[in-house]
């Protein structure tokens, strides 16, 4: 199937493929300081593909903290955060928020708490390989 997503504004949108179709998406609620105040919930497909399409660049803030090893990518004209992405070995990977998906019903979500917190940063990096969208391409443009 095809997960399509977007910030409220629509200025960044993502088309997901998921092959073959999930029963069920898992859903994970990031604890870390800036999921908890922004609600973040994430999903990735280490079989996946993910094409991110943004309207305008200018209107697409690069928030990065901690570790500064993920490059959250924050609508700044409506607020919304429909992609992480993180380069690992010169690839880009990257997750998606559940909270941005457009046609997906809401029953198939496998909701679940996940804590990084704590975790040192070669696991970390480890993990992202292991369950990030490893296929990832931008483009711009209406
Ligand atoms: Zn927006």
């Amino acid at each position: 199937m095809t997960i399509r997503g977007k910030c409220h504004c629509g200025n960044i949108s993502f088309a997901l493929t998921w092959d073959p179709d999930p029963v069920e998406i898992p859903a994970r609620a990031c604890d870390c300081s800036f999921c908890v105040k922004h609600g973040g919930v994430w999903t990735s497909n280490p079989n996946g593909a993910l094409r991110v399409l943004v309207k305008d660049p200018a209107l697409v803030s690069i928030y990065a903290f901690g570790t500064k090893t993920a490059d959250f990518h924050v609508c700044t004209r409506c607020g919304i955060v429909p992609v992480v992405t993180s380069r690992l070995d010169g690839r880009l990977y990257a997750v998606v928020s559940v909270n941005a998906f457009e046609d997906v019903e809401p029953s198939r979500l496998r909701r679940t708490a996940a804590s990084f917190e704590g975790e040192v940063e070669d696991s970390r990096l480890a993990r992202r390989k292991r369950n990030w969208i490893p296929n990832v391409e931008f483009s711009q443009g209406v």
